[in-house]
């Protein structure tokens, strides 16, 4: 079975289209992109663009690979302080002269539509959170959409970025599945993807994993994006899996238009919680 991202999304932002009619003010969004990356230009693109969609507010900061430090978290808190931006996200990964952890907790915890800073993720942790980042969020509305049960289930998340990974594995564990977290130094990894109920490919090692690492009754959800030589995406998963498993979620099309659609919806949940 295919696990269809790109209907769910689409439903996602229907609902929030007449949830947004309803409001006295646009919610407002902060994209900020800093360099030249041509992948991440294309998801600013398409981020605005859905903004531009549904009529939430957008404004995107395009800076050059040459800005400091300095004057990367300058812009972060004079946006924390425009009151017509509820959400701001900062499109990583940043150029390496950045550091990016520092980066990122100069966003206010109240617009860190991500969920990246350490209040944010330390509500995570402890189960006390109205929102989480993007990607994982929109893992966990596949598999519910799609009636997949996870309690008391084996889940293997492959990867522990704090973007996908970590909090991925943490919205599993709160759907009460057992998780697995491996990443590089991971030995003998099929031994723990072959034996789970759900694997979750966050590794971002294109077509890496190939049929031997599941379980014909495995549910495999691959976060990973990648353009291949001849410009097609493919993610993590290998091919030759496609037939073997339960069910996997293709790219495109799977996971990557739900980050959008939670983008949105978690723009639209910080402007309710600030009042509009
Ligand atoms: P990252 O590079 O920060 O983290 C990758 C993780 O995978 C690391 O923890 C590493 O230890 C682990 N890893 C790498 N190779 C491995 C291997 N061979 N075996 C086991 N573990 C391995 O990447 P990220 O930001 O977490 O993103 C992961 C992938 O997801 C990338 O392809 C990225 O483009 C994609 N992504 C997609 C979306 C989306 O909307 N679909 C959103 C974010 C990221």
């Amino acid at each position: 079975m295919i696990l269809n991202g790109r209907a769910l999304s689409e439903q996602i932002l229907q609902d929030l289209t007449i949830k947004l009619s309803l409001m006295n003010r646009k919610p407002g969004l902060a994209v900020v992109l800093v360099g030249e990356d041509s992948a991440s230009k294309v998801y600013v693109g398409s981020k605005l663009k859905t903004c531009e969609r549904l009529g939430i507010h957008s404004q995107a900061v395009l800076l050059p690979t040459g800005t400091t430090q300095a004057n990367l978290e300058s812009i972060l808190i004079e946006l924390n302080q425009n009151s017509a931006i509820d959400a701001i996200l900062v499109q990583l990964p940043l150029p390496k002269h950045f550091n990016s952890r520092e980066v990122l907790q100069k966003i206010s915890a109240k617009k860190d539509v991500d969920g990246l800073s350490y209040e944010s993720l330390g509500r995570l942790v402890t189960g006390d959170h109205q929102w989480a980042a993007c990607t994982p969020s929109g893992v966990i509305a596949l598999l519910q959409a799609n009636q997949i049960s996870l309690k008391g289930k084996h889940a293997v998340v492959v990867g522990r970025s704090n973007i996908v990974g970590r909090p991925m594995a943490l919205l599993l564990e709160k759907e009460n599945a057992t998780v697995t977290i491996c990443h590089s130094h991971t030995e003998n990894l099929s031994n723990y993807t072959s034996r789970a109920d759900l694997v979750v490919l966050a590794a971002g090692q294109a077509q890496y994993f190939t049929a031997e690492y599941f379980s014909s009754e495995a549910v495999v959800i691959d976060v990973g994006i990648h353009r291949l030589s001849d410009g097609t995406l493919c993610g993590d998963l290998h091919p030759s899996a496609f037939d073997k498993v339960k069910a996997y979620s293709p790219v495109p099309g799977g996971v990557g238009p739900l980050t959008i659609a939670f983008l949105m919806k978690n723009t639209y949940l910080l402007a309710k919680l600030n009042g509009k």
